[in-house]
């Protein structure tokens, strides 16, 4: 046998049984898209799984900034989870192309799109179009501000943990019990405090919150988007302010990451307030995880709702 030859199958084998040893010793190298996704990975993988996120939490997360940086993580990665529904559209595919891992481009065992799991709202009947501009085209993708997507994201993650790590499906399991168990726990505190606003109207910036609004009760009744993604126009804004006067709506709520011109000028014209939601965990920095993300939105909402009457 050649030297070379012999080289090759010695690096083969060395290489395999680091690759068995470390596999079992080792972390899973998890990766999402959004600080959400992170979160529900982090409560059901515990200290068994390292996780981290591209998107930040007070970012737009359909238009995030691909930065090179990201593309050594996801190199490393044995997971990456998507929202999907086309919202990583506009970044995520050049990432995934250039880490050059096998395993998380759609379609790999490493690739897991959570919205095959959750219940999907404003599911377009007709044809669609993205030359139209909206961003949204395959139905509403900010299913995680349902909890109980939530929970089937977390879900997901115990299951396919579980399939990674076969040894450690007990541990999986475990904390997914747990966490279902504390989620429903919250539930009941959430729904206790939003059930004297039930039926309310508001208007939201982006349609972010139909998911929110349809587990809590609220009536979104228009937007200051005329679509998606398309920033406000002066026709649609006239229209949204004659909308609110007529219905006696008093409530924009605005994500984080939008001028607030718009949103102030139509509470300027209806006599109403501008609330800034947070739509994902890291939107402001007390928001460290799901639960909080609940919390801080029903406690905000509850004290607007007093205060507009
Ligand atoms: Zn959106």
């Amino acid at each position: 046998m050649k030297n070379f030859q012999k080289f090759q199958i010695l690096t083969v084998a060395l290489f395999t049984a680091a690759a068995g040893t470390s596999h079992a010793a080792s972390k899973l190298n998890i990766m999402t898209t959004t600080q959400d996704l992170a979160d529900l990975a982090r409560e059901v993988g515990g200290d068994k799984v390292n996780v981290d996120s591209i998107a930040m939490g007070y970012q737009d997360p359909h238009f995030v900034e691909p930065k090179p940086s990201f593309i050594l993580r996801l190199q490393k990665a044995d997971l990456l989870a998507v929202v999907g529904l086309d919202l990583e559209i506009g970044w995520l595919p050049p990432l995934q192309t250039q880490s050059r891992n096998a395993k998380i481009q759609k379609g790999g065992n490493g690739y897991l799109d959570m919205s095959s799991f959750c219940k999907i709202l404003e599911i377009p009947t007709g044809q669609v179009s993205r030359a139209m501009g909206d961003v949204h085209p395959l139905g509403n993708p900010h299913y995680w501000l349902n909890p109980d997507n939530g929970r089937r994201i977390a879900q997901a993650f115990a299951n396919k943990f579980s399939e990674m790590d076969s040894a450690d499906k007990d541990y999986f399991q475990g904390r997914y019990t747990d966490f279902d168990k504390r989620l429903t726990a919250a539930e009941k505190g959430w729904d206790a405090k939003m059930a004297p606003y039930k039926g309310r109207k508001v208007v939201t910036y982006h349609r972010s919150w139909p998911n929110f609004c349809d587990r809590f009760g609220l009536n979104v009744i228009d937007y200051v988007e005329p679509r998606p993604g398309i920033p406000p126009t002066p026709s649609h804004t006239l229209e949204l302010i004659n909308n609110m006067k007529q219905q006696g709506v008093k409530l924009i709520l605005v994500e984080p990451y939008f001028d607030l011109r718009t949103p102030n000028s139509v509470a300027a014209g209806t006599g109403g307030e501008v609330a800034k939601l947070m739509p994902s965990v890291g939107g402001v920095k007390e928001i460290t995880n799901y639960f909080q993300l609940f919390d801080y939105d029903i406690d905000l909402l509850v004290s607007l709702f007093q205060k507009v009457k």
